[in-house]
């Protein structure tokens, strides 16, 4: 069992394609084959390594677990006793399942070490949504710078194809103790700053972090009905967590923008009603557009100004299917000027009182 890394025996970078990995196997194997290479020791061994390789990067499920388990195994492979991982089959027989059961039991490993590392962030932005969306649902798109793990090295911060060591100074762990009279402290391995790796050639795309920030587009669903204020966490699109820990989410707080006519009050909507003095006084029938489109209100005589006219059902439908009303206030407009006629109405109406 070869303890080489599998991306050098191919030849192919980390990123390679499905494709570029399959092609780059299919060269090899025919150069290596022992039908051409007869009685060559070395051929055979190349060959052997080259099937071994290829087994596990032409499946892409398989690939991600070897990229996880290459990127994060204590001091890349260094540390790692390949053989005993492997369980020391071959791996023409076999081959299958128990390769990944141990990759399984090793990622296990280190999720059990995780267990304390934190998730990742949560995100926060606030987007403000028009009076009609919060009101009837819908998507709205925000864009938002966020950090991602480096799709360059997989989040390694190394350069393809370099070597990772793990940190002399700390063994891996990232911390180192510090004592001080009775006590002794943890801190960061000043040597690896916490990371536990040493990298010999950084990344070029993320500079050896790991990481970059990359503004993405996000499409939030907005529930009909929600308010002012209210919340919408999208799972998982926070920051990443650190290895084997998920990422956080992003919450993003909704702010309700103004109606030039309505007003909302839970899922109540209101707005106004300018009626003349007669049409107050006599009754009258008004349009009235509420969210769903125009509604004749059927105004009752003497109503008064500041009362409200409720439209029953009228208002918000939530997305519990709770459904609010439409309130109607009504104002009274008192002419400011008069034409004779009107004069002399209005003074015989007085009269007759
Ligand atoms: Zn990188
Ligand atoms: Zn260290």
């Amino acid at each position: 069992m070869s303890q080489k890394d599998y991306y050098t025996v191919l030849g192919v970078p980390e990123d390679a394609s499905q494709e570029a990995i399959k092609k780059a196997f299919r060269g090899l194997a025919k150069r290596y084959h022992p039908d051409r290479n007869r009685g060559d020791a070395e051929a055979e061994r190349r060959f052997k390594e080259i099937q071994e390789a290829y087994d596990v990067l032409g499946d892409p499920a398989k690939r991600k677990k070897y990229d996880e388990l290459r990127r994060f195994g204590s001091g890349g492979f260094q540390g790692v006793d390949l053989e005993d991982l492997f369980g020391g089959g071959s791996p023409f027989g076999g081959f299958g399942g128990s390769i990944f059961d141990l990759f399984e039991r090793a990622g296990a490993g280190r999720r059990g070490a995780a267990r304390h590392r934190p998730r990742g962030e949560d995100l926060r932005a606030e987007i403000t949504v028009p009076f009609a969306t919060a009101a009837s649902g819908g998507e709205v798109s925000l864009s938002l710078p966020r950090t991602e793990t480096c799709t360059a090295c997989r989040g390694s911060g190394a350069a393809a194809g370099s070597r990772v060591e793990t940190c002399p100074e700390c063994g891996g762990s990232g911390t180192a103790m510090r004592s001080q009279g009775a006590f002794s402290f943890s801190r960061p391995c000043p040597r690896c700053l916490g990371r536990g790796r040493i990298i010999r050639e950084p990344c070029r795309a993320c500079r050896g972090s790991g990481t970059r920030t990359v503004t993405r587009r996000f499409a939030v669903r907005i529930p009909p009905g929600i308010a002012d204020g209210g919340r919408i966490r999208l799972k998982g699109e926070g920051e990443p967590g650190g290895p084997g820990a998920p990422p956080g989410d992003l919450i993003v707080t909704v702010r309700v923008a103004g109606h030039d006519r309505f007003r909302r009050r839970g899922l109540d909507i209101e707005s106004d009603l300018t009626l003349d003095i007669a049409s107050a006084a006599l009754g009258t029938k008004a349009e009235v557009e509420t969210l769903g489109g125009k509604v004749e209100l059927t105004v009752p005589p003497g109503v008064q100004p500041g009362q409200r006219l409720r439209l029953r059902g009228r208002g918000i439908r939530d997305h519990r299917g709770r459904r609010g009303d439409h309130y109607v206030r009504i104002r009274v407009r008192i002419p400011k000027k008069l034409t004779r006629r009107q004069r002399e109405l209005l003074e015989e109406f007085a009269r007759a009182r």
